[in-house]
């Protein structure tokens, strides 16, 4: 068996899957790095409070959890595999060297996923690890739609678009199979929102960019915003500051009072369904830039928490499209830790 974990700063997701790609079971731990050193554990219907002042002690717990199960190797969510990572991979000293050299182009992400990485190591040295990256869907873009116009030196850098959320949309083409339509377009609308173009199964072009704030209007994410509007934004509060405005006081929270998207739709306040308006009108110019990129669309498809849920958004988006003519519409429950668990596979895991 297989287990896979998607380390964030503060949480450490796991899941467990068999040799037929089932989940088997569970365990989640949050609030790691909480002041008190505290952190709490759920795992199937239990939850408990444990101590877990970091990483280690957070992989430890949920080994601990998981005790049961009879796991052979061990596969990870990695955020930012960078120039060089554009592939599910065996985890070996290099590899490791290429995740830590991505840290400055994913300096809240690839820390924690490195972090659970070096744990499960130490406390599991006789599993294999494996790893998956929510950017390396997108490696097969085009020069074109990946380059920013800078300087080279900046361009040399690693500074230009790479896409996320690569393993929901790796997911997607594998739920289709032989069905999968020539051009499809993508939306994987949860609390990060993005879109794909995915042109004859490959990722032609991603709303998101260098990193996953431009885009869609998202839960706490502006979206797409002019650079000189973000260089103001930092003169007057600062980069930290600026940072945390844009990532997670923005997007809908800022516009409509909440990010929590059933929020917006049940309430009847002029902020909340100009939020949702917003939402709604920016993916749908975004899925014009997309269909572009493939030279047409064939078929439509959503994923996320929104995109799987809200019927209503989902119309209301596709009223916008509504020029493209009669056109498929899909929803795909969204599989990312599925999706680790079968790209580990492939790389000989279980
Ligand atoms: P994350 O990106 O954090 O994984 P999810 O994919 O779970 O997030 O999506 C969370 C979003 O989905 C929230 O905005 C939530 O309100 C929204 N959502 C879930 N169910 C519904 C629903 N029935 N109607 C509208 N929005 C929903």
């Amino acid at each position: 068996m297989i287990l896979v974990l998607n380390t964030g700063s503060s949480s450490i997701k796991a899941a467990i899957f068999d040799s037929t790609l089932s989940e088997i079971a569970t365990a989640t731990l949050t609030g790691l790095g909480d002041t008190d050193g505290m952190a709490t554990l759920k795992s199937g219907a239990t939850s408990t409070q444990i101590a877990a002042p970091d990483h280690a002690a957070g992989i430890t717990a949920i080994l601990n959890a998981l005790q049961g199960h009879d796991v052979t190797s061990v596969a990870h969510r990695v955020v930012h595999g960078g120039t060089a990572l554009t592939a599910p991979c065996k985890i070996d000293a290099q590899v490791i060297a290429t995740i830590e050299a991505n840290v400055p182009l994913a300096p809240l992400h690839n820390p924690p996923a490195l972090a659970g990485i070096r744990a499960m190591a130490n406390a599991r040295p006789d599993l294999p690890q494996y790893a998956s990256f929510d950017t390396a869907f997108h490696a097969t873009n085009p020069d074109v739609a990946t380059a920013y116009a800078i300087p080279q030196n900046l361009r040399d850098l690693g500074i230009r678009r790479y896409g996320f959320h690569g393993l929901s949309y790796a997911s997607m083409v594998d739920h289709f199979g032989a069905d999968l339509p020539a051009r499809l377009l993508a939306l994987h609308l949860g609390n990060g929102a993005s879109l794909c173009a995915i042109h004859n199964g490959t990722s032609a072009a991603s709303s998101m960019g260098y990193s996953p704030l431009d885009g869609l209007t998202m839960g706490t994410r502006s979206g797409a915003i002019d650079g000189m509007a973000v260089l103001r934004i930092a003169e007057d509060h600062g980069l930290a500051e600026a940072n945390r405005i844009l990532n997670k006081e923005s997007g809908l929270k800022a516009l409509g009072g909440t990010n929590d998207m059933r929020s917006l739709t049940a309430s009847d306040t002029p902020q909340a369904a100009f939020a949702v308006d917003h939402f709604c009108y920016w993916a749908a110019r975004h899925a014009g830039s997309a269909i572009v990129a493939m030279g047409g669309v064939d078929a439509i498809a959503f994923t996320g928490g929104i995109g799987e849920n809200a019927p209503d958004i989902r119309a209301k988006i596709m009223g916008h499209l509504s020029f493209l003519g009669d056109l498929p519409i899909h929803v795909v429950e969204a599989q990312e830790e599925r999706q680790i668990a079968r790209d580990a596979q492939r790389n000989g895991a279980i």
